[in-house]
């Protein structure tokens, strides 16, 4: 809490013009890397969605982060402060862009001040939790949304109609791998690398992309899955969290997957899936920018169905169109809930050393 204005941050030269009367007033809780980098500059695209206020347990950055983005001096707020937001009629929605074990509690104290909730991924770090902030976000009667941005990617997009229509015929295999190589760090400085904020790791940040794709590529929900988790001793960076995870999943329709993540290994992020007329290869595969798609077969061509960075703006557009109009979210609450279900699967299958098998909603069979 408190961390400094990162240094790679470019702040906007002059604040965002106004937008249209039923614009959806957000409060950013987390002025980090993904916050300042990636989602802030983006809210000028979406159509009616903006920067009403700021959280951050830094004073410097508040005034900082605040003057540039035009956030009025008394919308800015402390952790402390922030119950009182609930009073503050320019603050529609809280978007948490905090580590991720502490989504729940922010989350759920968003819907104690009233307001709707648009969450990062991952949800948080078990399902227990997921059901608490579903069931905070039914008692508050507010919208609550998993930011999964690759739903609104037009690459995943087209991906999961060309899967649909079997472009690759009937799936049979989908392999996905999400890694890159953390520099030396430990707990006390990184919070990626604690147990108590990121879980088990590199999954929970960086291979629930892959866990993701192999959902929506397929259509279908494991049945099974077996795991392996690694952690190699006297390293700082894995004194609390896995090097690696490894699973394998059995879908009902015989497909296969093959998930692999790691915070240790030069970076990739592709999926592939190969069906009994093809395959098709995303490499990179979910990244902000750069995504690039092959439909191997019949007819082998490149796809490039539209700019990836379009992402953002989409998933802003979905969210306030659900606050204003009712539409539905395309990757609610219940779809964090899953996916946290499978994630406990594959560390309780790593942990007990055999396969574990799942009913239909993820939870795991006795
Ligand atoms: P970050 O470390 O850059 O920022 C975290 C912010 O939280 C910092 O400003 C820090 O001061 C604040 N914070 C408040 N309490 C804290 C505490 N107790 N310990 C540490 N920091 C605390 O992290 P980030 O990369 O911006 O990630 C934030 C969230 O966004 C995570 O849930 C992450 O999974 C998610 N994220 C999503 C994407 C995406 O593509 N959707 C990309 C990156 C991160």
């Amino acid at each position: 809490m408190g961390q400094p204005l990162p240094g790679n941050v470019r702040l906007p030269s002059a604040p965002p013009g106004r937008k249209r009367s039923d614009s959806v007033g957000f409060a950013i809780v987390g002025l980090g890397g993904y916050a300042l980098n990636q989602m802030m500059p983006r809210f000028e695209q979406a159509e009616r969605a903006h920067i009403a206020a700021i959280v951050s347990g830094n004073p410097e950055k508040l005034r900082r982060v605040g003057d540039a983005y035009g956030v009025a001096e008394d919308a800015r707020y402390s952790y402390e402060a922030f119950e009182k937001i609930a009073s503050d009629d320019r603050i529609d929605a809280v978007y948490i862009v905090l580590p991720t074990g502490l989504h729940a509690e922010w989350a759920i104290r968003a819907f104690a001040a009233g307001k709707h909730v648009l969450c990062e991924k991952p949800m948080a770090l078990s399902s227990a939790d997921c059901e608490r902030m579903i069931a905070a976000s039914r008692r508050a009667d507010r919208k609550l949304m998993i930011a999964y941005r690759s739903h609104f990617e037009p690459y995943n997009l087209e991906a999961m109609k060309l899967m649909q229509q079997k472009a690759a015929g009937e799936i049979r295999l989908v392999r996905t791998e999400q890694s890159y190589r953390m520099g030396p760090t430990s707990p006390s400085e990184n919070w990626r690398t604690s147990r108590a904020l990121a879980g088990g790791g590199p999954l929970e940040d960086f291979g629930i992309y892959g866990l993701q794709s192999a959902l929506y590529l397929t259509g279908e929900m494991p049945e099974s899955i077996s795991a392996t988790t690694f952690r190699p001793a006297g390293d700082a960076r894995f004194a609390e969290i896995f090097a690696h995870v490894s699973s394998q999943w059995r879908f009902p329709s015989g497909a296969v997957a093959q998930l692999v993540t790691s915070y240790d290994s030069a970076g990739t992020n592709f999926a592939h899936v190969r069906g009994t007329l093809g395959a098709l290869i995303m490499d990179p595969a979910t990244s902000y920018s750069g995504q690039k798609m092959r439909l191997e077969g019949q007819n082998t061509r490149d796809l490039s169905p539209g700019d990836p960075a379009v992402q953002f703006a989409g998933q802003l557009n979905n969210f306030t169109d659900a606050v204003r109009d009712g539409a539905t979210i395309r990757t609610p609450g219940e779809m964090g809930l899953r996916d946290l279900r499978l994630i406990e699967a594959i560390y309780a299958s790593a942990e007990a050393g055999r396969t574990v098998r799942l009913a239909p909603d993820g939870r795991r069979r006795s």
